[in-house]
């Protein structure tokens, strides 16, 4: 295991970053959570308990956490909540959508045991809320804005006047697999993405200094967003494109068709890894497929 704080806005904001030193992983995945003026935003991963425990207890003045908001519920943002209640009283806050998720708790599959822990999703009783999430000294208040597309009940919370924003998985590095195929909790639909985007972009308009926190990323700026668009646009167009011209020349079977758009539009066997590890569960076949079903024209 390993953990790595990072102070951002002279330490207004700390991240807290997590990661397994499993030794089947060969891409290395980071869980985060951010801190603010005693706001922690995500609890990190359930097999980083141990260490975030540590971490919290060296907190000192402003950044004891006295509450704590999940942007969704999948187990690399919800896994240290069940302690830091138990624990440390600390309430724990999510949007009405997020709370069935996490009442009952879940298990995952072996790949995400050796990125997030191999005890599963443990259940907790998360506080619905509408927001504005403010924080200890009055400092922050956040609004919160659904982001749906990635997980269903995905929530960022917006300070306008502070001009910071907590995303949680609402924008990627890189878009080249989707969740999606064979599981039930995880399906990401990437016109929901795009278009959760796009509101996000629309709602920050005119804010120059805007600092997004990403998890799995960290701390970028507005212009990132408009690039995460294009990105996803290009995939887009590109997608439908070769369709038509597979099409055109003959191919009728659906799944022939999305391999040969993953053929010509990725290099070979880039990140294979992650499909065979997931078992399908992640892949670029299941990002095709989201690309394929989004018309053109909307
Ligand atoms: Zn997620």
């Amino acid at each position: 295991m390993g953990s790595k704080i990072i102070p951002y806005i002279d330490r207004e904001v700390i991240e807290w970053r997590w990661w397994s030193d499993n030794k089947l992983i060969s891409f290395q995945l980071f869980a985060s959570c951010f801190l603010i003026d005693g706001l922690l935003v995500d609890a990190s991963a359930p097999g980083s308990e141990t260490d975030l425990r540590k971490w919290v207890t060296t907190l000192r003045g402003k950044n004891i956490i006295n509450s704590c908001y999940l942007t969704h519920f999948h187990e690399d943002h919800a896994g240290g909540a069940p302690m830091l209640k138990k624990e440390f009283d600390i309430p724990i806050y999510a949007s009405t959508l997020t709370v069935p998720y996490l009442k009952k708790g879940y298990k995952y599959r072996f790949y995400r045991k050796t990125y997030w822990g191999r005890h599963g999703q443990k259940q907790i009783e998360v506080e619905p809320t509408e927001g504005p999430i403010i924080t200890k000294s009055g400092n922050y208040s956040f609004e919160l804005f659904p982001m749906p597309g990635h997980s269903p009940d995905l929530t960022a919370l917006v300070d306008k006047k502070n001009q910071i924003a907590f995303v949680g998985d609402a924008i990627m590095y890189k878009y080249g697999y989707t969740f999606g195929g064979s599981s039930a909790d995880l399906y990401e639909d990437i016109s929901q993405i795009y278009n959760s985007q796009k509101s996000l972009y629309k709602i920050t308009e005119g804010m120059d200094n805007l600092k997004i926190f990403v998890a799995h990323v960290g701390m970028v700026n507005r212009n990132f967003i408009a690039e995460k668009m294009k990105e996803i646009e290009d995939l887009h167009t590109k997608a439908h494109k070769i369709q038509k011209e597979l099409i055109d020349i003959g191919y009728r079977r659906q799944s022939k068709i999305v391999k040969e758009i993953i053929r010509k539009i990725w290099r070979k066997g880039e990140l294979l890894q992650f499909k065979i590890l997931s078992m399908g569960e992640i892949s670029r076949a299941n990002l095709v497929a989201t690309l394929l079903k989004w018309p053109l024209d909307s």
